[in-house]
């Protein structure tokens, strides 16, 4: 899986020993079932730096454009391509197809960054 092979890059660039967690983007259009990605994720990381780390998917809602309301819309119903406002068709999809990587932290990163001037919010 490209996902733990991206991270695992990340991690060596970062000299990082560990990743603790990592953070996906799933559009509701991409065909992927969060199950599936899990199960597939927890097989990838077994050899890798993720191997104890935590997955966590942000899902991405479906948005259209809306030649009639010249915006964007976010369908509520994705098996319907029309505007939930005016209900104009529209196959003019602009987000809900991601598939990438949000973020990641790192163990050995955090600890080596701790001795300088680290914001805490
Ligand atoms: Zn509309």
């Amino acid at each position: 899986m490209s996902i733990v092979e991206t991270a695992t890059e990340l991690a060596r660039q970062q000299g990082a020993a560990r990743v603790i967690d990592v953070t996906l983007r799933i559009g509701r259009l991409s065909c992927v079932h969060e199950e599936a990605l899990r199960s597939s994720f927890m097989l990838a990381r077994e050899t890798t730096p993720l191997a104890e780390s935590n997955l966590t998917v942000i899902p991405v809602p479906v948005r259209i454009w809306c030649p009639r309301c010249h915006a964007e819309q976010e369908l509520t119903d994705i098996q319907r391509f029309a505007c939930p406002v005016c209900a104009t068709r529209s196959c003019d999809i602009r987000a809900g197809r991601e598939l990438e990587l949000e973020s990641i932290s790192l163990d050995d990163f955090t600890r080596e960054t701790t001795d300088g001037d680290t914001p805490h919010s």
